[in-house]
């Protein structure tokens, strides 16, 4: 490929709205284009690396045994209805009308319509089992649409679901797709741990995640470094005992900070960055009764979860401060606080209120509000007014330093962006659509199903919280836009570099090599700059100087200085 055909168009600056460093990246080095609110135009550089991403996919999953198909985007809301999920399923889901004025969504996953597919096809025992998957664009109206490619609205997903006679050949068909995400996430070439996850409704233990370790990744994961075990914090929590940690540890400060948003004085006040989903919200509040004695019995604790859906929030009572740690449903809040989760502050609770905080949690005083995170915004604070010392302690059930469940160690806590995940269906969907299949006996059976994701889309952008320094990216090998790029000096000028460069450019094509040859006659410094925040990790240069000594300068993107190779043996060198 050469510079001058191709589409390259980085920018110096990165948009205000970028936070962390995948999305600024990203943008400056012209890989992606917003067009709305999670919305992304995938660029022609942005896109060769989505390719790669997706080739690996598609052969790791073929290898596993599991058949390509491309299920419609948008499809219509009865089989949702069927479900259940075009009522149950939250404002994540976009739905549409046609023009008479019929129901549709655009798939956020594509279990009913696969279901739909195995009913009609898949009609006796013989043909089983069957693995499905797609690589196509989902639809999921997040309410905050952030990062770029990390939490798009639309964005790519690899999808495949797993149909089974029985319970032990869904497990099979899970643990085959176990493995192949471990071949996956290897190939790419960056840290991840396979963590164990919930399975929410569905229980039982089949379900994982796969997390790329990053300091900005929305998602606490919790592992032993002395023995196998990682789960994500969800479900570490929901198995350890319930630990009272004892009460305040750190003091907060009282103060308001002019000219930074409530959200942004919560986070300096808690020491967690806003870069971040703050993922809990913990309010516990010392209510006090008509005459100002302390009510213990009322002291609520408020945990706002997962990307903080609606239905995923939870009350529960402080550990340590009660005998119990509950949470309770939405109902139980609503009825309790006598207002929709929607928006939770303020909740009538005008009496001095302690203020008790987790590892990443918000809370206030005299009116108790949202999550830290825009969007549930905190109002009313109020940080100079004469309530009684907040107080921050760790309400954790699951902190650094515990021991792990198989006791082989000590447990430490890291983050990481969730880029995959598996899970046993079970009938869920089966039963709900009628989705049967003759077995050995002559009787219809359930399918037994499992699903499996992968972000597509975030994957790039996951590498790059992982890979990248002050002057840009570093891909991988494995996902990089182009693996060498050639950078001729004064091509303009000499034959000879001229000369040299294409014929280097054409042997690497030919040898089957992304390579790519920057013949727009850039001076070098920005030729290079170019280069360095697009991520190439592999740059050989090419100079009248050099080539007079029979010398190319080959540098890998994480090297700090050029080394010089002969030209004869550069090729060879790269392959
Ligand atoms: P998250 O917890 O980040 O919201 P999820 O658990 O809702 O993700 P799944 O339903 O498990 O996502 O979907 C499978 C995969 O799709 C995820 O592991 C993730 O890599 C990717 N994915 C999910 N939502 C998004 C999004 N908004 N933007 C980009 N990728 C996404
Ligand atoms: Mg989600
Ligand atoms: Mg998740
Ligand atoms: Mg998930």
């Amino acid at each position: 490929m050469r510079a001058s055909q191709f589409l390259i168009s980085t920018l110096k600056e990165a948009p205000a709205d970028a936070e962390v460093a995948s999305h600024r990246l990203m943008m400056r080095a012209g890989m992606i284009k917003k067009l709305g609110a999670g919305i992304y135009t995938y660029m022609p550089m942005g896109l060769r690396v989505i390719r790669k991403v997706e080739a690996i996919v598609r052969e790791e999953m073929d290898r596993a045994g599991a058949v390509e198909c491309t299920m419609p985007v948008v499809q219509p809301a009865e089989l949702w209805q069927e479900s259940g999920r075009f009522e149950k399923m939250g404002p994540e889901l976009l739905r549409i009308k046609d023009r008479h004025d019929r129901d549709f969504v655009v798939q956020p996953t594509s279990e009913e319509v696969v279901t739909d597919i195995a009913r009609q096809d898949l009609r006796s025992y013989k043909q089983l089992p069957k693995n499905l998957y797609q690589v196509q664009t989902k639809f999921r109206d997040e309410r905050r649409p952030r990062f770029g490619l990390m939490r798009g609205r639309e964005f790519i997903m690899k999808d495949a679901y797993s149909f089974d006679r029985d319970a032990a050949g869904a497990k099979k068909s899970y643990e085959a797709m176990a493995q192949a995400y471990r071949r996956i996430f290897d190939r790419f070439g960056l840290r991840y741990r396979a963590v164990a996850a919930d399975s929410g409704a569905i229980g039982g233990d089949l379900s994982e995640e796969f997390q790329v370790i990053a300091a900005t990744g929305e998602d606490a994961i919790v592992y032993c470094p002395d023995s196998e075990y990682a789960a994500n914090m969800e479900k570490a929590e929901a198995l350890a005992p319930s630990q009272p940690r004892g009460a305040a540890t750190q003091p907060m400060e009282k103060v308001a900070t002019p000219g930074k948003s409530t959200c942004e004085q919560v986070a300096d006040l808690l020491k967690v960055p806003l870069t971040r989903t703050v993922k809990s919200l913990v309010l516990a509040t010392d209510v006090v009764d008509d005459k100002g004695q302390p009510v213990k019995t009322q002291v609520w604790l408020l945990l706002v979860r997962g990307d903080h859906d609606m239905n995923e929030i939870k009350v529960g009572k402080v550990p340590g401060l009660d005998n119990g740690f509950r949470f309770a449903t939405v109902p139980e809040i609503e009825a309790h606080f006598g207002t929709k989760p929607g928006y939770l502050g303020p909740i009538g609770l005008k009496q001095p209120v302690r203020i008790v905080a987790d590892r990443e949690v918000a809370v206030m005083a005299d009116w108790i509000c949202g999550a830290n995170e825009e969007g549930y915004h905190l109002t009313g604070v109020n940080w100079g007014r004469d309530v009684p010392e907040p107080v921050v302690a760790d309400l954790r059930n699951v902190v650094a330093g515990d021991l792990s469940p198989d006791g082989k160690g000590k447990l430490a806590i890291e983050r990481g962006i969730e880029v995959g995940h598996i899970f046993v269906l079970g009938t869920k969907y089966s039963k709900a659509m009628d989705a049967t299949f003759l077995d050995e006996d002559g009787k219809p059976k359930f399918f037994e199903m499992g699903c499996y994701g992968i972000g597509i889309t975030r994957l790039p952008a996951a590498a790059i919280e992982q890979n990248n320094d002050e002057r840009g990216i570093i891909w991988p090998d494995a996902i990089a836009p182009f693996t060498v790029v050639v950078c001729p000096i004064g091509m303009d000028r000499s034959a000879e570099v001229k000369a040299a460069a294409e014929k280097l450019h054409d042997e690497l094509a030919a040898a089957g090599v992304d390579v790519m040859l920057d013949d727009r006659g850039e001076r070098p410094g920005a030729m290079f700059a170019d280069w360095e925040l697009i991520g190439v990790p592999h740059r050989v240069v090419i100079s009248d100087r050099g080539l007079k000594e029979g010398q190319l300068e080959y540098q890998h993107r994480r090297d700090a200085g050029a080394t010089k190779v002969p030209a004869g043996e550069i090729a060879a060198f790269l392959k």
